[in-house]
């Protein structure tokens, strides 16, 4: 990451203006999506639109084509740009050939990513925006952070002194009266204006239609008012059937702002008329830009089913840290640094990508039913293909590699780390090291590994099935005790546990970095580690570990091209669950019991990401702890990210620590003192953040629970 990007993370964290915005509207924005999605099926409304709009990517220039013609035969004159210059220069010559000084613009991302209005400015037309916004934005010399609302990292206060500025009067921080003073110099624009441009949310193949949606009704001005009317649409937009707007339009508003509808909806096929009667001059420019070459990418064609509603910028927890104007380009949020990838230029999107956590929530949210992480986490191969590893990354991943040297550098840390290890945890680390302790503490190595505590564990004889375990290295080399516990767990219910010594990293370092060689290693070692044996079930006790075992390992050698070990990899994955999930199945077929204790401990439980939003588990350990008579308290976001993201919270403690210091609050807010969560890397984060807090509150894996309560 660069020195001066990472300058601009930094300024961003410390603005508490944008933060403090950003963090009221996407706890605002939770409540109010879900409110307005209640009483239809959020997921067959997505697959609705995953199905139109997956068919219009795959035929972009034939749906581009069959719009020109439809729209032409209804009068309008239909351009097809294939580059933003294209674009640029045949909206500049409409401009000139029809004498335009003035040109009223409504919303439209296209003409930010093409730069019109500079270069209407270079060409002597005065290019004013008129969604509210924009105009703000467009008044400070800014560009949008936010891709439906422009302006949002700005304060009222902000607002007032540019409008003050403007209007040359003190204006103060009173919405309406600022609202007033908008509306009052932008009426005299629209009536003024030689020329309005737009964009469009969906452009219709077989009637030639543009659709509109806004909630100030500025398009309606911009499109009607003036005797041209320009609208500059994305290939994205292209539909077929006017019949398939509608899941778009159910869609739209419900995941941009939590409305039902937007307040103005506009459906334009052919000139609208002037108000002497005439017909506008209407031309429609539709930007190609690279959207045909990513709908020849197999990987990234399903991000032309992108519909712009941002709420995968609104739910992100990253981007209520910093905004878009550090998190994207033109287009911001994950799905910013995909487009930015494509529209712009790969390496382009190599900062704002590293940003991504790796939650998941976005996707869980996407109406066009796009894998915004998987994309991302693709973005880091290719870019990782491109510029290679760095040194640093050389060194650590040729260790991973070696399994031997590995475990055999950690159990020499083990014993070097004494001097800084106070009881389970280092709190500080000496010279360079010192910011990994910055707000947490980190585990100190066990003395004794989970492979070696393995050893001595008495298992039941007679048993007729047979798990394999795989611990990952935190439960491993850190918590061998959550290890010890899904063993009793699963000794009660009659399985005899085997932990594969050959097991090593799940690789997800590797992979989360681009580094697939790395990461395809560490699959394939692992795979013939657990399958050595005719095992029933392959459980771990780590979410994320979980989901190499299910879909990643298979992935990473798919992307590889080993098909060999892509066939034992879904072996595997069939036989692959999560701790919690196992446990649930054996309870519910009475082969375990869990017996509430003489106490009922007051717990909350945190969400790991992968539990939840990947694995969608998250109901099994909450029953599974209630049955052991744990009275659960919900916290406040508790599927929220913790802020650890693996190697993340080491990349970005700058970004990880805010999101530590959220989550520990919403767990104060409980009035528990008990906190489970199925993760170890979340228990890692959790630990360590109260640890540094002085707070006497625990944080235990469910596994550890639910052992003490299995009869
Ligand atoms: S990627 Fe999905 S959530 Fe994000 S703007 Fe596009 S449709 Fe909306």
């Amino acid at each position: 990451m660069r020195k001066t990007f990472r300058e601009s993370v930094a300024q961003a964290l410390e603005n508490s203006n944008l933060t403090g915005a950003l963090g009221r509207f996407s706890e605002a924005y939770r409540v109010s999506r879900a409110k307005a999605y209640e009483g239809l099926d959020f997921e067959a409304i997505r697959q609705q639109i995953v199905r139109i709009k997956g068919s219009a990517a795959e035929r972009l220039d034939e749906l581009a084509a069959r719009f020109k013609e439809s729209a032409e035969r209804a009068g309008a004159k239909v351009f097809i740009a294939r580059s933003p210059r294209e674009a640029r220069d045949r909206i500049v010559q409409i401009a000139k050939e029809n004498g335009v000084r003035s040109v009223v613009k409504s919303k439209s991302m296209a003409s930010e990513e093409i730069h019109l209005n500079r270069a209407l400015e270079e060409a002597g037309v005065s290019a004013r925006e008129t969604d509210l916004g924009e105009w703000i934005i467009q008044l400070a010399g800014q560009r949008p952070s936010h891709m439906v609302m422009p302006a949002i990292h700005l304060t009222k206060e902000e607002v007032a002194d540019i409008f003050s500025k403007e209007v040359e009067e003190r204006l103060s921080a009173d919405i309406p009266r600022l609202v007033r003073v908008a509306r009052e110099q932008l009426r005299g624009k629209f009536l003024a204006a030689d020329m309005g441009i737009s964009g469009a949310n969906v452009a219709v193949a077989e009637t030639g239609s543009i659709v509109i949606v806004t909630n100030e009704g500025n398009a309606r001005l911009a499109t009607t008012l003036p005797r041209i009317h320009v609208a500059l649409v994305g290939f994205e937009k292209l539909i077929e059937k006017l019949e398939d707007v509608a899941p778009i339009l159910t869609a739209l508003p419900r995941s941009a702002t939590g409305q039902l509808l937007t307040s103005y909806v506009s459906v334009i096929t052919g000139p609208t008329p002037n108000t002497d009667g005439t017909p506008k001059d209407l031309h429609i420019v539709l930007l190609d830009n690279r959207r045909n070459d990513m709908a020849s990418d197999p990987r990234f064609r399903q991000a032309l089913q992108c519909i712009r509603c941002a709420s995968c910028l609104n739910v992100c927890p990253v981007f209520r840290l910093v905004g878009g104007h550090v998190f994207g380009k033109t287009y911001t949020g994950g799905i910013g640094a995909i487009l930015t990838a494509w529209f712009d230029a790969l390496e382009e999107s190599d900062d704002i990508q590293a940003l991504c956590i790796q939650c998941g929530s976005c996707k869980e949210v996407c109406p066009g039913g796009i894998d915004i992480p998987g994309l991302i986490l693709e973005i880091r191969r290719r870019v990782a293909l491109e510029k290679g590893q760095t040194l640093v990354q050389k060194a650590v991943f040729s260790v991973v590699n070696n399994r031997r040297l590995f475990h055999a550098m950690l159990r020499t840390a083990a014993v070097a780390q004494a001097p800084f290890r106070k009881g389970r945890f280092i709190r500080h680390l000496p010279l360079f090291l010192a910011d990994l302790t910055e707000g947490r503490s980190l585990p100190a190595i066990a003395p004794k590994p989970f492979r070696d505590l393995f050893r001595s564990i008495e298992q039941p004889r007679g048993t007729k099935e047979k798990v394999a375990f795989y611990g990952g290295c935190l439960i491993d080399f850190a918590y061998p005790e959550t290890g010890a516990a899904v063993v009793k767990a699963l000794n009660k219910a009659g399985l005899e546990v085997l932990f594969p010594e050959a097991q090593t990293c799940c690789g997800a370092p590797a992979r989360y970095s681009g580094a697939y060689e790395v990461a395809g290693q560490n699959a394939r070692d692992n795979i013939e580690a657990l399958l050595a044996e005719d095992v029933k079930y392959v459980v771990s006790a780590c979410p994320t570990c979980t989901v190499a075992l299910k879909e990643e390992w298979a992935r990473t050698l798919e992307s590889l091209g080993d098909n060999a070990s892509l066939a034992r990899a879904g072996q595997l994955a069939a036989k692959a669950i999560d701790f919690s999930t196992l446990v649930k199945e054996l309870v519910d077929q009475g082969r375990l019991r869990l017996v509430p204790g003489a106490e009922r401990p007051r717990a909350t439980y945190h969400d790991s990401c992968h539990l939840k939003r990947t694995l969608r588990a998250e109901q099994a350990p909450r029953q599974l702890l209630g049955e052991a008579g744990v009275e659960l308290t919900e916290m406040f976001e508790a599927d929220v990210c913790c802020g650890m993201g693996g190697s993340y919270s080491v990349k970005l403690p700058e970004i990880s620590a805010p999101m530590l210091a959220r989550k520990l609050k919403s767990i104060g807010d409980t009035g528990a003192k008990l906190v489970a969560t199925d993760c170890p890397g979340c228990v890692m984060q959790l630990r360590g953040g109260l640890d540094q807090a002085g707070s006497d509150v625990r944080v235990r894996h469910t596994a550890e629970i639910l052992a003490e309560r299995i009869a």
